[in-house]
Order: C-alpha cells, then sequence, then structure tokens
C-alpha cells in the first residue's frame, strides 16, 4: 500500500510537471509569436435589424508558424497570468487605430470595438499609451469602443470611473462586455460614462424557447434604453434569436448568423463593394 502510494505521488508530481512545462513552453511560443507576427486581429461586424453593418468587434487570432491556431480562450488567460497580456493588449491597441485610419480614409465612420482586459486597463501608464497611441496614428478616438468586462468595476471603484471619465474625455466610447454574468450592481451603471452594454451570449442562447432567458433579456433591454444606452446582443445564431431580439427593440446584433469573425479586409471590402468588383 505504501509503495501504491508513492507511486501516486509520483504520477500526480509527473503530470504537475507536464503541465508547468506545458504552460511555459506556451508562454515562450507567445513571445515569439509577437515577435515573429504571428498575431491576427480579425474583424466581426456587428449589425442592425436590417442586417446592415453599425460596427465590429475586434478579436484576436494566433497561428502558430505550423499553421495551427490556439484559440483566445486559452492564450489570452494565460496570456493575463503571465503578465503579457500588456503587450498583447498595446499591439491590439495601435492595431485597432491603424484599422480605424483605414476605415475613416475610406469614408466610413463605423466604430471599432476594441477588448481592453482588467490589468492592461489598470496599468499606471495606459491613459498616456492610449494618447501617445492614438497621436502616432492619427486615429479618430471617436472610432473606438473599449469593451471591459464587470469585473473591473468590482475593485478600485473610484480610480475606474475616473480613468474611464479620463478616457472619454478623449473621445473614447465604452461598453460593459458580457453583461448578466458578473455581480455587477446596476447602480454603477448610471455613475460612469458608459456607452454600450454587450448581453452575454449565454442569455441569447436561451431566446426564444425559454421563458426566464427572454425575461432576463427583455429586462437588460429595458433597463439599457432608460439609461440611454446602446446594447449588443452577442452569439446570435438563429433566425429565431434574431426576430425575438428585434421584436424586442434591439437594435444591434453579433453572430455567427450575420458573420464570423474574419481578417479585416473582409470587412473593408464588405463596407465598400464597389472597390472589390
Ligand atoms: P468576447 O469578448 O466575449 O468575444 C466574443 C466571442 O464570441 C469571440 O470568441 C467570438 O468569436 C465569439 N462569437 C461571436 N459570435 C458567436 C456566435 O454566434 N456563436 C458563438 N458560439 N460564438 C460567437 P473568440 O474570438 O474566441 O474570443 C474569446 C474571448 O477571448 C473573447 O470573448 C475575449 O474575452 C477574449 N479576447 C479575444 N480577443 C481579445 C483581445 O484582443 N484582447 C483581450 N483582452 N481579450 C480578447
Ligand atoms: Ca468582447
Ligand atoms: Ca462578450
Ligand atoms: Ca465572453
Amino acid at each position: 500500500a505504501k509503495a501504491e502510494g508513492r507511486n501516486g505521488i509520483a504520477f500526480f508530481e509527473a503530470g504537475m510537471q507536464a503541465e508547468v512545462e506545458q504552460r511555459l513552453n506556451m508562454e515562450r511560443e507567445l513571445a515569439a509569436a509577437i515577435e515573429n507576427s504571428q498575431l491576427a486581429l480579425y474583424a466581426q461586424q456587428q449589425v442592425d435589424c436590417d442586417g446592415r453593418p453599425v460596427g465590429a468587434e475586434l478579436l484576436m487570432r494566433w497561428q502558430r508558424a505550423d499553421g495551427s491556431w490556439v484559440p483566445p480562450s486559452l492564450f489570452i488567460p494565460l496570456a493575463e497570468g503571465t503578465g503579457q497580456i500588456l503587450q498583447l493588449g498595446a499591439w491590439a491597441l495601435r492595431q485597432a487605430c491603424l484599422y480605424a485610419v483605414e476605415l475613416a480614409n475610406a469614408g466610413h465612420t463605423l466604430p471599432l470595438s476594441v477588448n481592453v482586459s482588467p490589468s492592461q486597463f489598470r496599468h499606471a501608464d495606459f491613459v498616456e499609451q492610449v494618447q501617445a497611441v492614438l497621436q502616432e496614428t492619427g486615429a479618430p478616438a471617436s472610432q473606438l469602443i473599449f469593451e471591459v468586462t464587470e469585473g473591473l468595476l468590482v475593485e478600485k471603484w473610484e480610480e475606474t470611473v475616473e480613468r474611464m471619465n479620463v478616457l472619454a474625455a478623449l473621445g473614447i466610447r465604452f461598453s460593459i462586455d458580457d453583461f448578466g454574468t458578473g455581480y455587477s450592481s446596476l447602480a454603477y451603471l448610471k455613475r460612469m460614462p458608459l456607452y454600450e452594454l454587450k448581453i452575454d451570449r449565454s442569455f441569447i442562447m436561451d431566446t426564444p424557447a425559454d421563458a426566464s432567458g427572454k425575461a432576463i433579456v427583455q429586462t437588460i433591454l429595458a433597463m439599457a434604453h432608460h439609461l440611454g444606452l446602446r446594447v449588443v446582443a452577442e452569439g446570435v445564431e438563429t433566425v429565431a434569436q434574431a426576430s425575438f431580439l428585434i421584436d424586442s427593440n434591439c437594435h444591434c446584433m453579433q453572430g455567427y448568423l450575420y458573420s464570423r469573425p474574419a481578417p479585416f479586409a473582409q470587412l473593408l471590402a464588405a463596407l465598400s463593394p464597389q472597390a472589390t468588383a
């Protein structure tokens, strides 16, 4: 029994070691990915009730040298753990600004939404970074929306709102991502410079079949409209979901039903069909 126990422990340790090694490998690979431009920022359209594009969310993609893709659900949390998210986030923000300039040059005013992780937002230099990259690229701040999660609002409330106000004064708009999945109180919503709420996909998934799912979505919509906020429904996959949302006065949809995340050039081409015809 004793020998078995030892074996058990040895096995467990070997497993842990493999996991640690895997993490370290990926951390090194990610550092190289930034250097070797294996990262891309894809765009997914957001559309109005008539299917017309009204914005796009920028989503990071990592394709390894061997052609395999690493999903963001894997490397974003890893990068948050190692601190590499600061580098990734800065890269994404600069790329977003370059895209905003491209859009503006092509005569399009639709905004681009950038995911900003809490540690990136809280970094001491974040405001200066944003100002510097806007200046360097000449991107119009009015064309950028920062998506932040409710988690950002749980801690250091005063500082967070103050920083949001500074960025909002520059012309940046704010969106609460995955709305409804965190523990935010509704009271905070009206005390910060918000433009938009994004209803999390988990709620949209339940519609229109589930009555309480529908009630949750309609409640969020009513509240948001009352506060004058734009609402984006995330993860719209079916016509039934879209009809329910349109009937419920949701004016903005994002999901596979309309378009998948794709290289930015595709968004530009979709917006300017005459240029590619
Ligand atoms: P998110 O911000 O909630 O992004 C929406 C996710 O839903 C994206 O996954 C998108 O591809 C996916 N999606 C869109 N429409 C549908 C649909 O109809 N059905 C389904 N099943 N999924 C849909 P993705 O691109 O894998 O990104 C996952 C998460 O990684 C994002 O969730 C975000 O939290 C994070 N992420 C991605 N890019 C960035 C980035 O540049 N910076 C930061 N900080 N996080 C990022
Ligand atoms: Ca997002
Ligand atoms: Ca989301
Ligand atoms: Ca999400």
